[in-house]
């Protein structure tokens, strides 16, 4: 993931609020990044924008060495049903569906078949720890479960980048401390390149790095040596 002097600007009513503000980034492949900073300093924006649901005012995207200036709204649906996994702090579960199909739904998207599907869902639910819950909706399963359901989702695809905004922000500190344990077992098992916004510091310090950002800008990165020395 690279970004090149990306800056948002959004309008409300007159007003022009700037969310980002001339951010360049370039992110290794394969390693665990965590943005932390107080409310409003642009952490949503910087992950919308890179998941593609937002566009920059002005600036360059780059996602797996592919400029992503061009994209059109169907560019973008293809790079996140095949590269891209995103994990928020509402869970985001379609209520009315199983674990299971809530899970095996990315893969349907993708038009998969039945087979493949099935042996997915049941090797991402054991990887989260929940092929005990494959038959429960949401509503049976406690936050922590859900937000597993929720990730289980997010890389039952395989994407090479997972963006996860506060994916602990809804729960207490003992699930709060499992998800971030489970986005860095993520990291060693498959090397995806995560991209984690928290206002924890303890879950950023399961980080590589740890990138710091005020106004719209990030101010520093910190290497996590002892996080890198674990991995
Ligand atoms: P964070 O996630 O770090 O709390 P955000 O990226 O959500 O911060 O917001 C950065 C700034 O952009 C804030 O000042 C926020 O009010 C503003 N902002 C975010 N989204 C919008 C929007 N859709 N319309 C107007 N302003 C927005
Ligand atoms: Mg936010």
């Amino acid at each position: 993931v690279t970004l090149d002097q990306v800056s948002k600007v959004y309008e409300r009513g007159g007003d022009h609020i700037c969310g980002l503000d001339q951010v360049s980034l370039d992110i290794t492949t394969g390693t665990f990044c965590a943005f932390v900073g107080p409310s409003g300093c642009g952490k949503s924006t910087l992950l919308n924008l890179i998941a593609g649901l937002d566009v920059p005012t002005s600036g360059e995207i780059w996602i797996e060495g592919q400029s992503t200036a061009r994209f059109t709204a169907n560019d973008w649906t293809r790079a996140r049903r095949q590269s891209i996994g995103i994990v928020f702090q509402a869970f985001h579960l379609v209520p009315g569906l199983t674990v299971e199909e809530n899970v095996a739904f990315p893969l349907l998207l993708r038009g998969e078949q039945g087979s493949t599907v099935r042996h997915r869902v049941v090797e991402v639910l054991a990887l989260v720890g929940l092929l005990h819950r494959s038959r429960h909706r949401p509503s049976e399963l406690s936050g922590g479960e859900q937000q597993r359901a929720a990730i289980a989702r997010a890389i039952v695809h395989r994407p090479k980048i997972i963006l996860a905004d506060e994916p602990t922000g809804n729960l207490d500190s003992h699930h709060g401390t499992e998800i971030i344990a489970l986005l860095r077992l993520l990291v060693q098992q498959f090397k995806p390149t995560v991209l984690l916004v928290t206002h924890s510091v303890a879950a950023a310090e399961a980080a590589d790095y740890i990138w710091t950002m005020k106004d719209g800008r990030l101010v520093s990165r910190t290497v996590n040596q002892t996080a890198l020395a674990g991995a």
